[in-house]
């Protein structure tokens, strides 16, 4: 049953040995963690971090953290739904810098790691547990791409560090793991990544179509049309949106945010 939750606890310290160094804290790190479970990298991260804000969903959790750091004053335990939170105002009265490092719940994966790369004030790093098969989908290649490759390169850099067993954890989940470092490059422009963010669905649209059939469609353009606008930013009007670099994207944004209705 709490595997609803996502709850796979880590047990392998050597794991979150690796998770800590590779966090690089600093004393007065600020570092918010998702999904602290029974505490066990919480406990980890507030030795070398000035201050760890953990939220937790789980009431059941939050009550056993609360008294089991207690005596820990740079342990803070909120009892939330990280997608539900009001980030601004945790992140207003904190340092201005903040690190994101966590064991998170793999279900909502990709909305995490939407809701801090798209923040005026995005963290200097995420170190995330998550499953393995997506974190080789965020570091994807041009042939391999999707939405959610595009979305995160076109924010941060980033790298897989290790993988982590189904061993490593209680109970072990039913998918592999690996702990991936996303590094935030480029700011949030609400209305020009809305911009980009219409070029790179449309491009998506219909998943085994061509680019040339997904923007006629999408913009209501006839295929002459939509062929001359692929062809100026460079692209084989036949090639899938999967073959298509970040770079590719950019270049589309330019041609065809004229053509959106
Ligand atoms: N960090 C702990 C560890 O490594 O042992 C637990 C990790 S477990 C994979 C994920 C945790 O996220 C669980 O404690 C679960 O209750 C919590 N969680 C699930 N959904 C959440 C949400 N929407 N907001 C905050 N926490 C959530």
């Amino acid at each position: 049953m709490p595997t609803k939750l996502g709850q796979n606890f880590l047990k392998d310290n050597s794991v979150i040995g690796k998770i800590i160094a590779a966090a690089n804290l600093r004393p007065n790190d600020f570092v918010i963690e998702i999904g602290p479970g029974k505490g066990i990298l919480t406990e980890k991260l507030a030795e070398k971090a000035g201050k760890v804000s953990a939220i937790e969903i789980d009431r059941n959790l939050v009550e056993f953290l609360r008294n089991k750091f207690k005596d820990k004053k740079n342990i803070e335990i909120i009892n939330a739904d990280i997608l539900k939170i009001n980030l601004p105002e945790l992140l207003g009265n904190q340092m201005s810098q903040y690190k994101i490092v966590a064991n998170i719940p793999y279900y909502i994966t990709s909305p995490i790691i939407r809701l801090f790369l798209e923040q005026k004030l995005q963290p200097e790093k995420m170190i995330l547990m998550i499953q393995k098969e997506v974190a080789e989908r965020i570091v994807a290649k041009p042939g391999e791409m999707s939405i959610l490759a595009v979305a995160v390169q076109h924010y941060a850099d980033s790298k897989i560090l290790f993988d982590v067993p189904k061993t490593a954890f209680e109970p072990a989940p039913k998918v592999d793991s690996a702990v991936i470092e996303i590094t935030p490059q480029k700011i949030f422009d609400k209305e020009k990544d809305a911009r980009f963010f219409r070029i790179v669905r449309a491009g998506f649209s219909g998943k085994r179509k061509t680019l040339l059939n997904n923007f006629s469609a999408s913009f209501h353009l006839d295929k002459k049309e939509a062929e001359e606008k692929l062809k100026t930013a460079g692209i084989n009007p036949t090639v899938r949106a999967q073959e298509l670099s970040l770079e590719d994207w950019k270049n589309l944004t330019k041609i065809f945010s004229n053509s959106e209705k």
